[in-house]
C-alpha cells in the first residue's frame, strides 16, 4: 500500500527534509502565533463590498470565535494581533472580488491512487468564458498585466507521470476551477515562493483527479502584502512535487537524509534529537 503523504509535507520537507524523520509523531506541532490565525481567518471570512468599519466589527467577531477554536489562545494576546494586522485592513477590502468568489472553503482532497492528502485553504469556481484564450495568449495577457509569474510550461513532459497538455483539453463548457492558498507571510518580490507554486501543483493534480478536468492555474493570498499572485500550473512542478513525495515516503520508512547547511536549527521543536543522530551517509565520511 502506498504511504499517504500531505501536501503540508512538502512545505515542511523544503524547510528541513529531516523534520519529515523527526516528526514521525514523536513531537508537538509547531506553535502557530496569534496574528497568523488572525490573519488567515480574515482572509476566509473575506467578503466582497466590505468597508473598514465592516471589517474592524468583523475582527472583534472572529476574535471571540478564535477564543472558542483556539482555547490555548488567549483574548489579550488576539486584541494584540488585531492591533498588529489592522492596518492592513484598507488594502485587504480592496483585493479583487472575482478572485475569491464564489469559492469553497478548506476543501479535503485525497487520491489513494497518488497516495495524497491535502486541506486547500480555497477552491475558486468559476464559468469558463465562451472561448478561453489559447494558453500563449493567456500568458502573455497576464504577463502584461503584471500578474503571470511562472513562465508557460514548456517542459510538461518532464514528470513522466502527467505528460498531457492540461491547456489543450481545457473544456469550455467546464467550470475552471482555481486552487487557492492563504499565506500570512509576505510575498517575494515577483512571482510566488518555490514551496507554494510546488503545493499549487501537487493540489492541481487532486483537483484534476477529482473533477476529472484539467487545472490549468492557481493562486496565492499572500495576507501581509495585501496580494494575490496568480501562477500558471506547469508539468514540470508537478513532476518535482511528485519526486518528492516520494522523498517523503522514504524518510517515513526509516531514511534519515543527511543535514541540509541552511537548515534552520535554533528555532526547531527536533534539535535535541536531530543532532545526536548522525545519518547513513556521514557514518561512512
Ligand atoms: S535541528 Fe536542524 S537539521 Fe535537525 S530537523 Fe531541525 S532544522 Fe532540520
Amino acid at each position: 500500500m502506498v504511504l499517504m503523504v500531505r501536501i503540508s509535507d512538502i512545505s515542511r520537507y523544503l524547510r528541513c527534509p529531516r523534520l519529515i524523520y523527526f516528526e514521525r509523531g514523536q513531537f508537538a506541532p509547531e506553535l502557530v502565533s496569534p496574528s497568523h490565525i488572525l490573519l488567515r481567518h480574515m482572509l476566509l471570512s473575506w467578503q466582497a463590498g466590505s468597508d473598514p468599519s465592516d471589517m474592524e466589527e468583523a475582527i472583534l467577531r472572529l476574535i471571540q470565535d478564535l477564543l472558542l477554536i483556539y482555547p490555548q489562545i488567549s483574548q489579550a494576546d488576539l486584541l494584540v494581533a488585531a492591533d498588529e494586522v489592522r492596518h492592513l485592513l484598507p488594502d485587504l477590502i480592496l483585493l479583487p472580488a472575482e478572485r475569491l468568489v464564489p469559492s469553497e472553503l478548506e476543501v479535503e482532497l485525497r487520491s489513494e491512487r497518488l497516495g495524497l492528502t491535502g486541506r486547500l485553504d480555497r477552491m475558486v469556481v468559476r464559468q469558463r468564458q465562451a472561448a478561453m484564450p489559447r494558453p500563449n495568449l493567456l500568458s502573455s495577457l497576464l504577463d502584461r498585466a503584471g500578474l503571470l509569474v511562472s513562465p508557460p510550461s514548456q517542459d510538461a513532459t518532464a514528470s513522466g507521470r502527467d505528460e498531457g497538455s492540461d491547456e489543450r483539453t481545457a473544456q469550455a463548457d467546464q467550470p475552471l476551477v482555481t486552487p487557492s492558498l492563504i499565506r500570512t507571510g509576505k510575498a517575494p518580490k515577483s512571482g510566488v515562493w518555490r514551496r507554494d507554486r510546488l503545493s499549487l501543483a501537487g493540489y492541481s493534480l487532486l483537483l484534476q483527479e477529482k473533477y476529472g478536468q484539467p487545472v490549468v492555474e492557481g493562486q496565492v493570498e499572500y495576507a501581509r502584502s495585501c496580494q494575490i499572485r496568480q501562477v500558471a500550473i506547469r508539468g514540470l512542478d508537478k513532476g518535482r512535487f511528485l519526486r518528492l513525495c516520494d522523498r517523503v515516503r522514504q524518510i517515513r520508512r526509516g531514511s534519515l537524509p543527511d543535514r541540509p547547511a541552511n537548515a534552520p536549527c535554533s528555532a526547531c521543536p527536533c534539535r535535541d534529537a536531530c543532532h545526536s543522530r548522525a545519518s547513513l551517509a556521514s557514518r561512512f565520511f
